[in-house]
């Protein structure tokens, strides 16, 4: 697959021994309702996890971390706070695995015929929604903590 890709790429994969290769399936899931059980709470791939695609697995993790820190500070009620955690992170981290399955998906069709649809489709879609798609998944994380701390 690599063969005819720049120096030193076919070298490095052909110097590699066969037993040093990882190879481990991935797994993606819908996040769930619930994210806390008392004040057990999940966080990252615990909760949501999503096919590396996008690179957002672990960027989404340390918004959870750093969401439910914000809301834990916001006052003294935890009930209330990780209920204002799970409002605040479910809709971008569920975006974020969606979006992570599609384009894994896409990305790994086969057949030329297929491959060239999707190419063409690709490159027809407007800067403005490859934007769009980009803000849902990068969230600011300050709208949605003050969207959800009360
Ligand atoms: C190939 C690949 C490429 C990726 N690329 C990116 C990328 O470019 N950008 C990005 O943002 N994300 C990427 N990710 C996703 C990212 O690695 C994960 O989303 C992230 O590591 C999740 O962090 P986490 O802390 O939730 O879980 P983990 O990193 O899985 O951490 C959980 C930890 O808990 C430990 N543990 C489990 N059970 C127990 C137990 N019973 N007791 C004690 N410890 C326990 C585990 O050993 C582990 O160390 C990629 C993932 C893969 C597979």
């Amino acid at each position: 697959m690599f063969g005819d890709w720049h120096d030193p790429i076919p070298a490095v994969i052909e110097a590699t021994p066969k037993e040093s290769l990882v190879r481990n399936d991935i797994y993606d899931c819908w996040p769930r309702r619930e994210w806390n059980r008392g004040s057990i709470v999940l966080v990252g791939d615990a909760i949501h996890p999503m096919t590396p695609d996008l690179g957002q697995g672990a960027c989404q993790a340390i918004v959870d971390g750093t969401t439910l820190a914000s809301c834990l500070l916001g006052g003294d009620d935890v009930p209330l706070a990780l209920h204002a955690y799970r409002r605040s992170r479910y809709l971008n981290a569920a975006i974020a695995m969606l979006f992570s399955r599609i384009w894994g998906g896409a990305g790994q069709l086969e057949g030329r015929v297929t491959c060239a649809i999707r190419d063409s489709l690709v490159k027809a879609m407007p800067l403005s929604l490859q934007l769009r798609q980009l803000d849902l998944v990068i969230q600011k994380q300050s709208n949605w903590v003050n969207s959800a701390t009360v």
